[in-house]
C-alpha cells in the first residue's frame, strides 16, 4: 500500500501540512506547484531591506504547526524560531488617541482603564469572556473536527447558554453585538476588525467571530526571518520524508476515469497518474471548471459562494518618521460602516482601516524612527466583478493618494516614493491564485450558517480530496494547515496507515 502515489496540487500550507504528514508514514507525495516556491499566500517580495512578508504576517494557534512536526517526530523550535510579541498590536484613531494590546488579560484590563474607564474594563472583561466561552465551545466540535458537529457543541452549549443565546441568535451580526457590548464605539470598531481576519465584514458577519478574539489573546508569534520561513521548513521536512516537489508546474487538468480519481495532466501535456489527488488550490477553481470538465461538479457552488474579502497590498523598505510602530499596527477610520459599504459597492474605500506591519530590516527587528525598514499594508478589498482587468495604473493612483496622506494625517510618514510594484491588487491576487477572484480567504463568513458550509476535505469524486483556507475549517494559517491534516488523515485511513 505505502507504494501508492499521492498528488498533490499546490503547495500553500494545506498542501504542505499534508505533503509532511504523508511523507511521514512512508506514502510515496509528489506536489505540483505553478509557482517556483513554497508557501502559496505566505509570500515575500524583494526588497532593499530584505524580503518583505506580503502575505500573512500574524501567527496565532501555533499549536496547530507544531503538533504537525511532532506527529513528523520534529520539534518545531529545531526548525523555526518563535517569537512571543509582547504586545500583540498597536491602534490607532484619528482623535489621536491609541491603544496597546496584549496576551494578558490583566494588562488589557489596566490599558483599556486608562484608554476609556472602569465601565469600558468591565465590558472588555464580560466580551473577552464571552469570547473565550465561544472559542472553548466551537474548538473540539468544529474546528478541530473533519466535519462540523452541531451535536457536541449544542450539549456543551447547555451549560453557556447565555452565551451562545447572545452570539447565534440574539444579536446575530458581529457589530451590532459589539456596539451593544461597548459604551466606546472605538472598543467595538477594534474588537469587530477581527471579521476581516476571515475574509468578512464585522457589518455583516455572524456574532460568532467575536471568538477570533480568544485565539488572538491567546497568542502572537513572530518568526525569525519572517513567516516565509514556514513553507520552507515545511518543504524540507517533507522532502526528508521523500516527498518530491515540482516548482513552475501549472496543473491544467484532474484525470477521470470511470467517475474515480487516475492522475494529473500539466500545462506541458505530461501526464502522471495515481487514484488519489489532493487539490490545495482555491476550490472555485474547480467548479469554474479550470482543472477540466470533468471535476466541474467535484464541489457544490452552495460551498463556495458568495466570497470572503479581497485587499490591497503594499510591500516596500521605507524610512518612518513620526509614529513609534511595533509590529502590528491598526490605523482606524472614522465611519467604519462607510469603508464596508463602499466595498460591498464594489468600490475601493476612500477612507480605510489601514494595517500596517512594520517589520524591521534583517538586523532589527524592532523598527527604529529614520532607519530603513520593511512594510507591508493591508486595505481591505471586495473581490473582482468584472472578467477584464482595471487599469493598474489609476489603481495605484488612486490607493497611493488614499494610503500615504491618510498616515501622514495621522502622524506617520514614511518617506517613500510609492510605484505599482509595489502594490498588489485583487486583479493580481486573481491571477496569481487561480478561480478565486481575488478573495483571498475562501467562501465569504457572512451568514450564521456559514461555519458549516465550506467544503469539507472530501471532494464528491473517489479519489479528489480538498485542502487550503477554501475548506473547512477555514482561513488563516492554522485553520488551512488543520484542513491539510484532515486530508492526510483520511487518505491515511483510506490507505490503512493510521
Ligand atoms: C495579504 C494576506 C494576509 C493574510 N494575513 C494572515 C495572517 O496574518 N494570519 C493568518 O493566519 N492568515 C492570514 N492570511 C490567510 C492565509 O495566508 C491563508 O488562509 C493560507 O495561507 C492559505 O493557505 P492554502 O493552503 O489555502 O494555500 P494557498 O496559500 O492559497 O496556496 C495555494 C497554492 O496552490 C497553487 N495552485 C493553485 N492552482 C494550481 C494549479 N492548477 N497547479 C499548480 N499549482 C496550483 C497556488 O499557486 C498556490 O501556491 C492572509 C492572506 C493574505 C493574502
Amino acid at each position: 500500500m505505502k507504494d501508492k502515489k499521492v498528488i498533490i496540487i499546490g503547495c500553500g500550507i494545506g498542501g504542505l501540512a499534508a505533503a509532511m504528514k504523508l511523507s511521514s508514514r512512508g506514502v510515496n507525495v509528489e506536489i505540483f506547484e505553478k509557482q517556483a516556491y513554497p508557501g502559496g499566500k505566505i509570500r515575500a517580495t524583494n526588497s532593499p531591506a530584505g524580503l518583505i512578508d506580503s502575505g500573512p504576517t500574524v501567527l496565532t494557534m501555533y499549536e496547530v504547526l507544531r503538533e504537525l512536526f511532532e506527529y513528523c517526530n520534529e520539534q518545531i523550535d529545531d526548525h523555526l524560531e518563535l517569537v512571543p510579541e509582547k504586545t500583540i498590536a498597536r491602534h490607532w484613531w484619528r482623535d489621536g488617541s491609541s491603544l496597546d494590546l496584549f496576551s494578558s488579560f490583566e494588562k488589557n484590563m489596566d490599558t483599556i482603564k486608562s484608554f476609556s474607564g472602569t465601565n469600558s474594563a468591565k465590558e472588555f472583561e464580560k466580551f473577552n469572556s464571552a469570547s473565550e466561552t465561544l472559542f472553548t465551545l466551537f474548538k473540539k466540535p468544529i474546528i478541530c473536527s473533519p466535519k462540523p458537529k452541531v451535536l457536541p457543541l449544542l450539549i456543551n452549549g447547555i451549560t453557556n447558554a447565555r452565551v451562545l443565546y447572545e452570539a447565534l441568535l440574539k444579536e446575530r451580526i458581529l457589530y451590532d453585538l459589539l456596539d451593544k457590548n461597548f459604551s466606546d464605539s472605538r472598543l467595538s470598531q477594534l474588537f469587530s476588525r477581527y471579521a476581516t481576519y476571515v475574509g468578512g465584514s464585522p457589518f455583516m458577519s455572524p456574532s460568532i467571530l467575536s471568538l477570533i478574539w480568544n485565539v488572538e489573546s491567546e497568542g502572537v508569534w513572530r518568526i525569525k526571518g519572517g513567516m516565509h520561513q514556514i513553507p520552507k521548513c515545511m518543504e524540507s521536512i517533507a522532502k526528508r520524508g521523500g516527498a518530491v516537489f515540482n516548482y513552475g508546474n501549472s496543473v491544467d487538468e484532474i484525470l477521470i476515469r470511470n467517475n474515480k480519481v487516475c492522475g494529473i495532466k500539466l500545462e506541458n501535456g505530461e501526464e502522471i497518474f495515481s487514484e488519489v489527488v489532493l487539490f490545495n488550490g482555491d476550490p472555485m477553481a474547480l467548479a469554474l471548471g479550470l482543472l477540466g470538465n470533468q471535476v466541474k461538479h467535484a464541489v457544490s457552488k452552495k460551498r463556495i459562494e458568495p466570497r470572503s474579502l479581497s485587499a490591497y497590498v503594499w510591500s516596500f523598505s521605507a524610512k518612518p518618521v513620526g509614529l513609534e510602530l511595533v509590529h502590528h499596527n491598526v490605523f482606524f477610520n472614522s465611519n467604519y460602516k462607510k469603508e464596508f459599504e463602499d466595498i460591498s459597492k464594489n468600490l475601493m474605500p476612500t477612507d480605510p482601516t489601514l494595517y500596517v506591519c512594520s517589520q524591521g530590516n534583517n538586523k532589527d527587528p524592532t523598527p527604529r524612527s529614520n532607519n530603513l525598514g520593511r512594510f507591508e499594508i493591508i486595505i481591505n478589498a471586495a473581490p473582482i466583478s468584472t472578467p477584464t482587468s482595471p487599469n493598474k495604473d489609476e489603481e495605484f493612483l488612486r490607493c497611493k493618494n488614499i494610503t500615504f496622506p491618510l498616515l501622514e494625517s495621522m502622524g506617520l510618514n514614511l518617506q517613500l516614493n510609492p510605484n505599482p510594484k509595489m502594490l498588489t491588487t485583487p486583479w493580481e491576487f486573481s491571477k496569481l491564485f487561480p478561480g478565486s477572484s481575488g478573495s483571498l480567504y475562501g467562501r465569504s463568513p457572512h451568514g450564521i450558517t456559514s461555519t458549516f458550509k465550506r467544503p469539507l476535505c472530501q471532494s464528491r469524486i473517489k479519489g479528489l480530496l480538498m485542502a487550503g483556507g477554501g475548506i473547512h475549517p477555514g482561513a488563516g494559517i492554522p485553520m488551512a494547515c488543520q484542513s491539510g491534516k484532515h486530508a492526510a488523515e483520511m487518505i491515511l485511513s483510506d490507505l490503512d496507515l493510521t
